[in-house]
Formats: structure tokens, sequence, C-alpha cells
């Protein structure tokens, strides 16, 4: 099992009190390792180029942020201060889904314990996302001619409004949503499907209807990758989200998924997505659930 990993993903500066638990990253590589399976790689990814964004991105926001040229505003829009270690950081979490999604094409399975950057646009960052890094992984499979379909399968709690602007003209790109209806984004983008569940959602809903659109969503579309924002703040105890899923219910999805794609053999990439408890161990318990299920399947 390849996982990308580098350790600038948590060696981002933030403010006191800063809502993003940038160490987060750190922390679950370690739980991961305290597993104690032989068969788990840690890879260093490199840093995606500018042509790879440019699949996804506007030049002139691409050069802006690499150039520290970004207006106060679109800084503050993106949710993080400006500095050198962001931009080799976006690059390397970017450079990693894309890399992670090559491997899980040739491997089955791969993940990258960064990415699912979902609210990022095609001209600007927003919500913590600067690059579209599962947008991005998956235009660069089809422009590589190594993928015909890609599924962008997305559980965050939160819609993924900007996977859906950026896909929205390229049909090769199927995008699914299940997210909570009262959860931010405030304005929704239209993804070729999405599944907005009602706050406090509890896990036999949830499950339900994550089978339905997987399956729903292979049937129709045949994937030749998925790629899967596994965002651990559908757990109940998620400051910034509205749904009751217990432990146990984000342990289940995680698993159904990665079973389906197994039993199915379609390749599966995931991406770690959202989740902000402030409480470390507990959200790390969180995310730890996808590698669990990986080791279980
Ligand atoms: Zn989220």
């Amino acid at each position: 099992m390849q996982l990308y990993y580098h350790p600038l993903y948590s060696d981002l500066i933030l403010p006191e009190r800063h809502r993003f638990p940038i160490q987060k990253y750190k922390l679950l590589k370690t739980e991961i390792e305290k597993l104690g399976v032989s068969a788990i790689h840690f890879q260093e990814p490199k840093k995606a180029t500018k042509s790879q964004l440019s699949l996804c991105h506007n030049q002139t926001y691409i050069n802006n942020f690499l150039n520290g040229t970004l207006s106060n505003k679109a800084i503050k829009k993106m949710g993080f201060p400006y500095s050198n270690e962001l931009v080799e950081r976006t690059l390397l979490s970017v450079g990693a889904s894309i890399q992670s999604s090559e491997h899980a094409l040739k491997h089955g399975f791969s993940a990258n314990l960064s990415g699912g950057y979902h609210h990022a646009y095609s001209d600007y960052g927003s919500g913590f996302c600067i690059f579209n890094d599962l947008a991005i992984a998956a235009a660069h499979l089809i422009n590589t001619e190594q993928a015909d379909t890609v599924l962008i399968f997305d559980c965050d709690v939160h819609q993924g409004d900007g996977t859906a602007q950026i896909t929205q003209n390229h049909d090769q790109i199927i995008t699914c949503s299940i997210h909570c209806e009262q959860n931010f984004p405030r304005n929704k983008q239209e993804s070729t499907y999405d599944f907005a569940l009602p706050a406090k959602t509890t896990d036999a809903e949830y499950l339900a209807t994550l089978e339905q659109a997987l399956d729903f969503c292979v049937r129709i579309h045949n994937p030749d990758i998925i790629l899967y924002n596994a965002g651990a703040d559908i757990y109940t105890k998620d400051e910034l989200g509205l749904f009751d899923v217990s432990l146990n219910g984000v342990y289940k999805r995680d698993f159904f998924t990665l079973n389906f794609c197994k039993q199915h053999q379609i390749p599966l990439m995931c991406g770690l997505g959202g989740g902000y408890q402030r409480n470390l161990s507990s959200l790390i318990n969180v995310h730890k659930q996808l590698f669990k299920a990986a080791i279980d399947l």
C-alpha cells in the first residue's frame, strides 16, 4: 500500500487559534505507522508542474499565487496566510494526488495523506483550498490518455463546489458529491450528481445514500478510476460539519467504498479531505478509519 506524504503538509506556521488543524497530517502518519503493517510504504511526492495546474486553473490565478501577487481579499478567501512554505506545500499536495492516482491505476489502490481541496475554483481559492488536486489529477489522467472516464466521488460533508465548477464542461470527469445541505458553501454548484442530505443525518440514512450513489455512478459511467474525497468532517463531533454520523459510520463508509472498488476491480485513489475537530486525537482517529478499512480489506 503506497501512501503519499510530505513533512511540509504539517510544517506551515499558522497564527494561534487558526481554524485549520495543520498538525493532523504529521500525527496521522505516526498513527498509521503504529498500526504496524509492513506493507505500508510512505512515498514523498514531487511538486505539481505549472502545466498540470493549467489543466484546471486560470493562468492569472496560478501566476498570482506562485509569485505572491494575490490581493489581500483573495488571500482571505483562501483561508491561509501567504508564505513560500504555503506555495511549496500546495504544489506537493497536488503533485501527490496526481502521482497517487497514477499509482492507483497501476496497482489498484493508493492514498494521499493530504488532498481533497474541493473548494478551489478555476480562478480563485476558497475554504482552505488553493488548487483543486482531485480535478487536476482527473484531468491529467485523461490528458495523458491513462484514463477515459474518471469519477470524483466526494464524501466530505461540504459540497465539492469548486470541483463542480471546474469540471462542468468536461464530460469525461463525472462528479458526485454527498454533502450536508446546510453546510458551507452557501451557494452550491451543480455536480454531475448531488446528494444533499439534511443536518443531523445519521449512519443508516447516510450509508444507504452512499451505497446507492456509488452503485449508480459506476453502473452508468463505468469509470476507469475513482478519486475519493474521504472527508472526516461527516463525523458527529466535527465542529464544521452538521451530520450525526458515528465513528463506526465513518468506518463503514470507507470500508464500503474500498470494498466496492475492489469487488468491481476499479482503481481507487483516496484524498484525506476535511476534518476540523479541535481535539486532535479524536480527529486523527476519524481520519484513521480509512486506513483501518484498507488494512481490513
Ligand atoms: Zn469539508
